[in-house]
């Protein structure tokens, strides 16, 4: 997804009026909110100093919800009621859940969507995530002393439309308003200021505590568009803790380890890994026993899982179609890219020095930040908006299982497009209006979003109704639409909030084959025009006849009938030229019946000499 930077009229501020507004990144360990004063965008810290907010909530007895470093004791104690990672969940339905590994907690099903039962009851992802950002909303309005107008939330790039909604939800639950929500690696590079550079592409290398994620964006008038995703949520700071782990173990011979030793080792690993980030070597007493590890070693066995990262790294540049050598900034997110190995195999991957210079569990943060105060409108008129593009193209089906676009993928979003439908059938009161998400041209190969009804459409010859469909994307990629019959005004609409959405595998798999079936599609898109087309030839041949069979004599009957016969036993053919070549013979046959009506007085108005010009 991308941005597009719009002026925002009428919306600047005197200072003496600066609003409050902040940028949330909400992670999936860890949360951080942060706003701009005077200028420069800050984490804003809890009472006791302390900038990062775990993504931990505790949903105890009595109705009592604990959030943040308070919680984190009871992952341990009381791991059904304490939700760790609770983002993994955010717009997802049960099925979708229902496998994640490693999940201690009690899930629900409810409808499409999953709860968490826990001691204060059920509760969903939205209502868990809603007290992580009040929590966040609650430390601002303390530090900034007074209200926010409102908040940019961060959302990985992949997020689908269910994750994003389900966003705001809880954000809307938690009495923030949303400003935007903002894809991640796009913070990013707005916190290091590559919005106001010019034109190019950047790739935003994030490596955390558990997953890594690599997105390529372009920047290209005014707007940010993420050209490929990639990574793996399976690798990230926990894999380098482990490499020390087994060279402890090893090291020191250790054989079969208690829990609590485990997570003693676990614990000391990990700091004995940070510390190597600055230190030549680090040491801690394990099982009584010194252990010590020389920076040197710790990177010969990082070296492996580095390159993993730049393999996807490069795949994400080749599925992004640049070079290598395209790639203007590398800016570097998440804890584990402050492991110099990691920045200088990187620079070296991409051939020049990395951004790193901003701190790396606040980059995001910073950069929402920054946008929040733009859309906040405490800077001047002349300064810009940022807005997302549509990562999926949107259309309806039409005739034949086809999919019509409306709105195209990478449109640049907020946007209202509208699009004319006639009916089909003569007399049609009723159509129903299928909204699909994707790139392919057939229904069955795209993801179907709803599906709503528009009645009372009076009835009418095929082809005379008007219907415009509006559909509107609003700045969060979150779809309206309506239909109105446009000479009697009937209008019904609906606001398109999937229950559960695409993981990002699937929206990538969705973009793949739609390039990989291309020639396919084309093709079946011929044959169901085709079909669509023979289908309306006899529906059109069957209301003339039983208007105006009396124009004809029995021979011309039988050879209509003949031909029509023909044509109907092929409608469905899978062969495209044998359906044309009986549609062909039965305008022949039919040429002049066509004729004959259209110097009929019935036939007046009509034009054209093709039998589905007939009504
Ligand atoms: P994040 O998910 O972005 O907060 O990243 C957390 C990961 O960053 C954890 O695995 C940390 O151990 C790792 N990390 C934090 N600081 C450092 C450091 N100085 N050197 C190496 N890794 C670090």
């Amino acid at each position: 997804m991308a941005l597009l930077q719009i002026s925002e009229p009428g919306q600047a501020s005197k200072p003496h009026q600066h609003k409050l507004a902040v940028g949330i990144d909400l992670g999936t360990t860890n949360s951080l909110v942060a706003t701009v004063q005077s200028g420069v965008s800050r984490i804003l810290t809890d009472e006791h100093g302390n900038a990062i907010l775990p993504s931990v909530v505790h949903c105890g007895k009595d109705n009592k919800l604990t959030v943040g470093c308070d919680a984190c004791p009871y992952a341990k104690t009381d791991p059904t009621n304490t939700i760790v990672s609770v983002k993994r969940f955010m717009g997802l339905g049960y099925k979708e859940v229902k496998d994640f590994k490693n999940c201690p907690y009690k899930l629900v099903e409810n409808g499409n969507n999953v709860q968490f039962h826990t001691a204060m009851g059920d509760l969903s992802a939205v209502e868990i995530s809603s007290g992580i950002l009040t929590s966040l909303k609650q430390r601002a309005e303390k530090a900034l002393g007074g209200d926010l107008v409102g908040a940019v939330i961060t959302v990985p790039a992949y997020f689908n439309d269910a994750q994003r909604q389900a966003t705001k939800d809880a954000a809307t639950l938690a009495g923030l308003n949303t400003l935007r929500l903002l894809n991640e690696p796009t913070a990013a590079a707005v916190a290091y200021g590559l919005d106001s550079k010019e034109e190019g592409v950047h790739a935003i290398y994030d490596l955390g505590g558990g997953t890594f994620d690599i997105s390529i964006l372009s920047f290209q008038k005014g707007v940010f568009k993420v050209l490929s995703t990639g990574g793996d949520s399976a690798l990230g700071g926990d894999d380098f803790d482990q490499l020390i782990i087994d060279d402890c173990i090893e090291t020191l011979k250790l054989g079969e380890l208690d829990p609590t030793q485990m997570q003693k080792i676990r614990q000391f690993s990990r700091i004995a890994k940070e510390t190597l980030s600055d230190n030549d070597f680090a040491e801690f007493n394990c099982v009584e026993v010194p252990y010590r590890i020389s920076k040197e070693k710790f990177e010969v066995l990082s070296k492996v899982l580095i390159k993993r990262t730049l393999l996807l790294a490069k795949r994400a540049v080749r599925d992004a179609e640049v070079k290598m050598s395209d790639i203007k900034d590398i800016v570097m997110v998440g804890g584990s890219t402050r492991m110099p190995l990691v920045r200088s195999m990187v620079s070296d991957l991409f051939n020049q020095p990395v951004l790193c210079s901003i701190n790396p569990d606040e980059v995001v943060a910073k950069g929402a930040a920054i946008q929040a105060n733009l859309l906040a409108g405490n800077k001047s008129q002349d300064e810009m908006l940022l807005l997302d593009v549509l990562p999926l193209s949107l259309g309806l089906e039409t005739m034949g299982g086809l999919v019509e676009k409306v709105v195209h993928r990478n449109t640049a979003i907020p946007i209202t497009r509208a699009q004319e439908f006639t009916t089909f059938k003569d007399g049609q009161t009723a159509m129903s209006i299928h909204v699909l998400q994707g790139e392919r041209e057939l229904v069955s190969d795209c993801r179907s979003l709803g599906k709503f009804e528009l009645r009372g459409i009076p009835p009418m010859v095929a082809g005379n109704a008007r219907i415009r469909v509006e559909f509107q994307v609003d700045a969060d990629g979150l779809l309206s639409i309506s239909a109105t019959e446009e000479t009697s005004g009937v209008k019904a609409d609906v606001i398109i909030k999937p229950s559960y959405g695409l993981s990002d595998r699937e929206m990538e798999k969705m973009l793949k084959d739609s390039i990989i079936h291309a020639k396919d599609d084309i093709k079946a898109r011929q044959l169901h025009e085709m079909q669509v087309e023979a289908k309306r030839t006899l529906e059109a041949i069957d209301s003339a006849l039983a208007k105006d069979k009396k124009m004809l004599t029995q021979a011309m009957i039988d050879d209509i009938m003949q031909a029509r016969a023909e044509l109907k036993a092929v409608a469905k053919n899978k062969n495209e030229k044998i359906i044309k070549e009986k549609m062909e013979n039965l305008e022949l046959v039919s040429v002049t019946f066509v004729e004959m009506r259209m110097n009929s007085t019935i036939a007046k108005v009509m034009q054209g000499h093709k039998v589905e010009d007939f009504e």
